[in-house]
């Protein structure tokens, strides 16, 4: 049976790293087993700023340093990697970033989501290349696939919708029943008519759990740089644990409301077929890891804090002293599904609707601007929304102690407090 595995960005960050995980694939001897790779450390994060100064005409040398310096990068990890000119990739990945060129001359005057899609998935698409080089070159047969040929999505740039029967067709059809290592990338899918897309930022989890629900895989294993899911961000939190066993929906859960653990959209397609995911450490491969499976025993077993800083509390109130009746809020939702915003905590009243939404000026500003036509808009910024996953008697009280709360929500499973930034400590302690 399959086996789906997910590299993330830091497991490859190097070629130190690449070289690392060369074992962890070969003592895997299961087949088909399919590696999804996500773009090699912060890759990602450089093609965004490569893209925003091609885009602008003022910055072609800036465009140029970034090209050269990423590209140097990855030759660097090559040439570390391949010490006889036979194996090495550096023809393929050179080619790449030719193409990677190309795509931004053609497109800076296109649509910033398609400019985005066609140029940022060749972190993924060069990555895989030397990793698959690298497989081969150690005796491991890896074959290298294009996902975006593979995941198959609508038009929708930057948060392509997948297209569930074209995607299970393809991946069906080219990659069932193989007995090599299959190598291909996260993130990135493509259309029928053959633009690239991607999946949103961290969507490789996403990937992963997509080629699982298509070959029906026994297991997916998420590699990370830490031993697997923890209660609560451990670099905020000084006693945060790992969490042993939770479902598919305490994860979704978790995921929903912030936690930077998994993308939100991974564990739907595993749920529906029953596949676990294994969160495990390629540091300390053979360490505990945390299972997510069917099984919900667990869920409540120990709380989990979220932290989303950097948020925005607004409040809407109708300037012709009506009701904030369903119409106006249909309204006010609208104004926020066309702005792209997402509600973290939402509050209502006779005469008031109020959100609590990550703070992103370039949305909002506009968003206010058009919502003051009708209501009377107050907002204030610097805020910090806590959320805990089934919290123990007294702890959403004690963890509020010392600093005002301006906003509070709870029910069964979860309860959410809004504080001043200002009002928060850098570390948190979570209440017995
Ligand atoms: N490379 C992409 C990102 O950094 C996708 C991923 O890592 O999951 O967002
Ligand atoms: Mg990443």
């Amino acid at each position: 049976m399959t086996t789906v595995f997910k590299f993330g960005g830091a497991s490859i960050k190097d070629a130190d790293a690449i070289r690392h995980l060369t074992p962890l694939i070969e003592d895997h001897k299961d087949r088909p087993l399919v590696v999804v790779v996500s773009a090699m450390g912060k890759t990602t994060n450089k093609l965004e700023t490569l893209l925003a100064a091609a885009r602008d005409e003022h910055r072609s040398d800036d465009y140029r340093k970034c090209f050269e310096a990423l590209q140097a990068e990855h030759r660097e990890a090559i040439e570390s990697l391949f010490d006889d000119a036979q194996d090495s990739p550096a023809e393929r990945v050179d080619a790449l970033f030719d193409e990677l060129d190309a795509q931004h001359q053609k497109h800076r005057g296109a649509a910033y989501a398609k400019h985005y899609d066609q140029t940022v998935c060749y972190g993924e698409l060069i990555s895989t290349t030397i990793v698959a080089a690298w497989l081969n070159h150690q005796g491991t047969a890896t074959d290298w696939h294009d996902a975006r040929e593979l995941v198959r999505t609508d038009a929708c740039h930057q948060a392509a919708n997948l297209d569930w029967p074209a995607t299970a067709e393809a991946i069906g059809e080219r990659l069932a029943g193989s007995d090599r290592v299959i190598l291909t990338q996260g993130f990135i899918g493509g259309t029928a008519q053959g633009a690239a897309t991607t999946l949103g930022r961290e969507g490789s989890d996403f990937s992963a759990a997509i080629f699982a629900h298509c070959l029906d895989a026994r297991e997916v294993v998420i590699w990370k740089d830490v031993t697997g899911l923890y209660n609560a961000d451990p670099r905020r939190f000084d006693n945060a644990v790992q969490l042993e066993r939770i479902s598919y929906g305490e994860a979704t859960e978790l995921a929903w409301h912030g936690a930077k653990v998994i993308h939100p959209k991974t564990l739907g397609p595993l749920q529906e077929k029953a596949i676990p995911l294994t969160v495990r450490s390629f540091e300390t491969p053979d360490a505990a890891p945390t299972v997510i499976d069917a099984e919900r025993r667990f869920d409540a077993d120990v709380p989990c804090c979220i932290l989303r800083e950097n948020q925005v509390w607004l409040e809407v109130r109708p300037r012709d002293f009506a009701f904030m009746d369903e119409p106006r809020q249909h309204d006010i939702l609208g104004h926020l599904v066309e702005a792209g915003l997402h509600a973290n905590l939402v509050d209502s009243g006779a005469m008031r609707f109020a959100i609590c939404l990550d703070d992103k000026p370039e949305r909002l500003a506009p968003m206010i601007e058009s919502l003051e036509g009708d209501y009377a808009v107050r907002h204030e910024d610097s805020l910090t929304l806590l959320t805990v996953r089934h919290p123990r008697q007294g702890m959403m009280d004690a963890l509020g102690a010392d600093r005002e709360t301006l906003v509070e929500r709870r029910n069964d499973t979860t309860a959410q407090r809004l504080f001043r930034s200002r009002d928060c400590p850098e570390t948190w302690h979570i209440p017995d």
